[in-house]
């Protein structure tokens, strides 16, 4: 049997960065920056208005109080947006809205509140030094700044500041793009009714779940009955653009196993179905299909719910999340005091659903081990981590959980 440790460098082997690319920045959050992004622009863009108010020169409102105002006639009206290029006269003041551009010989802006209002003339009750609520040009950023770092992930205010600086674009490492199938015939789309021995077909929307919370792109979601001909025809529809392809399930010992029947049990077809040392999931494959696009690679998980999506967090979360330079590629990982005694299976590493109590680092295990258990995983915070030589953990044991939360 292969180690966990192994599959997981082999899996993340196969999983590749893709070209760095310049994406709309609608489409890059999320996604790490594959540059440093120098700013074009000065931020402000010009010296502008920090207020509503009136444009001035500072010595116009020298000694104004409210009870002896300094009024000045208003000889232009400047809301946002205004273009043309304006000059203060000395002894006048301009109406002039926050954002708008400031006009040449302006020294200071007088907020409204500091005024009557007025839109002919204006009385000023209070002077103003010069510099006043002014925001000068390239203050935030100057033209030739890095502003940005290479790696760093496309968050909102990232796009803000992007945009702010006129960039239609970014380049980013492109998310992986990932189909999902699931296999068998017993399977039933969930909202329809089942007839005896079916049940619903719920991996895939997990496991498409699983790659977006990953940071990846779901091209397609499909289910294939226990049958290679039509599984076959599912990977010639679907495989042409994406880069991993998920399966579940038709990977064990049995009969009707389409996934191995369709590769090469012995994995003649570039596909190999190995056993992993864990619990759950222990049967997995990997390798390469041809496809339209020029090829992509396929991890075979196992089909039970639980062995799925505890083999997509051991080996495929990490590997996916490498391949797009995201941080935290693995789930954070804690020490935690157990709180009851477990067993655990000789020579395998168990990942056990649990609750970890964070704030006093102790965790209890959380639902049978059995892999079909979907209902435990569902509400667990917390994979336990029990090492293949141990068969039992007394209570008291500090274990390394991962943590789900
Ligand atoms: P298999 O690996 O195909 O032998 O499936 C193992 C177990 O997981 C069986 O009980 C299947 O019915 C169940 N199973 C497989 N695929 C799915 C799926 N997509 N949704 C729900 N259960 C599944
Ligand atoms: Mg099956």
């Amino acid at each position: 049997m292969r180690s966990v440790e192994e599959h997981q460098r082999v899996v993340a082997e196969m999983i590749r960065a893709r070209p760095a690319v310049a994406v709309p920045l609608a489409q890059s959050q999320g996604l790490a920056l594959a540059d440093d992004v120098v700013a074009r622009l000065a931020l402000p863009v010009f010296d502008n208005s920090a207020m509503d108010g009136y444009a001035v020169r500072a010595e116009d409102t020298t000694g104004a109080t409210a009870e002896r105002p300094v009024v000045l006639p208003v000889a232009e009206d400047i809301p946002a947006g205004r273009t043309d290029e304006l000059t203060l006269q000395p002894k006048t003041a301009h109406r002039i809205m926050t954002g708008a551009p400031l006009p040449a010989g302006a020294t200071a802006v007088v907020p409204v509140e500091d005024t009557d209002g007025g839109v002919d003339s204006v009385a000023i009750r209070a002077p103003r030094g010069p510099g006043k609520h002014i925001r000068r040009a390239g203050e935030d950023v100057a033209p030739g700044t890095t502003v940005l770092r290479k790696g760093q992930v496309v968050t909102p205010a990232v796009l803000g500041l992007a945009a702010a600086l006129g960039m239609a674009e970014l380049p980013v490492i492109p998310r992986q793009r990932v189909l999902v199938i699931s296999t068998g015939s017993e399977l039933v789309v969930p909202g329809d009714s089942l007839r005896p021995g079916q049940i619903y077909e719920s991996n895939s929307i997990m496991l498409a779940g699983a790659v977006r919370e990953a940071g990846a792109e779901v091209t397609a979601v499909a289910t294939a009955e226990d049958d290679v001909a039509q599984f076959g025809s599912l990977l010639d529809r679907y495989a042409a653009d994406c880069d991993l392809i998920i399966t579940s399930g038709g990977v064990s010992a049995g009969a009707y196993e389409v996934v191995k029947d369709a590769f090469g049990r012995e994995g003649g077809q570039g596909v190999e179905f190995v056993k992993v040392a864990m619990q759950p999931g222990m049967p997995q494959g990997l390798g390469r299909v041809r496809t339209e696009g020029g090829g992509a690679t396929i991890v075979t998980l196992p089909g039970n719910p639980v062995s799925a999506l505890v083999s997509f967090e051991v080996f495929l979360r990490p590997a996916l999340r490498r391949a797009m330079c995201l941080p935290d590629p693995e789930r954070p990982h804690r020490s935690a005091v157990l709180t009851e005694s477990l067993t655990s299976p000789r020579g395998k590493r168990q990942f056990r659903r649990a609750i970890l109590d964070h704030d006093a680092a102790r965790v209890t295990s959380y639902g049978p081990p059995a892999s079909h258990h979907l209902r435990w995983l569902a509400s667990a915070n917390a994979l336990l981590d029990i090492p293949e030589d141990v068969v039992e953990v007394a209570e008291g044991t500090e274990l390394q959980v991962w943590d789900l939360s």
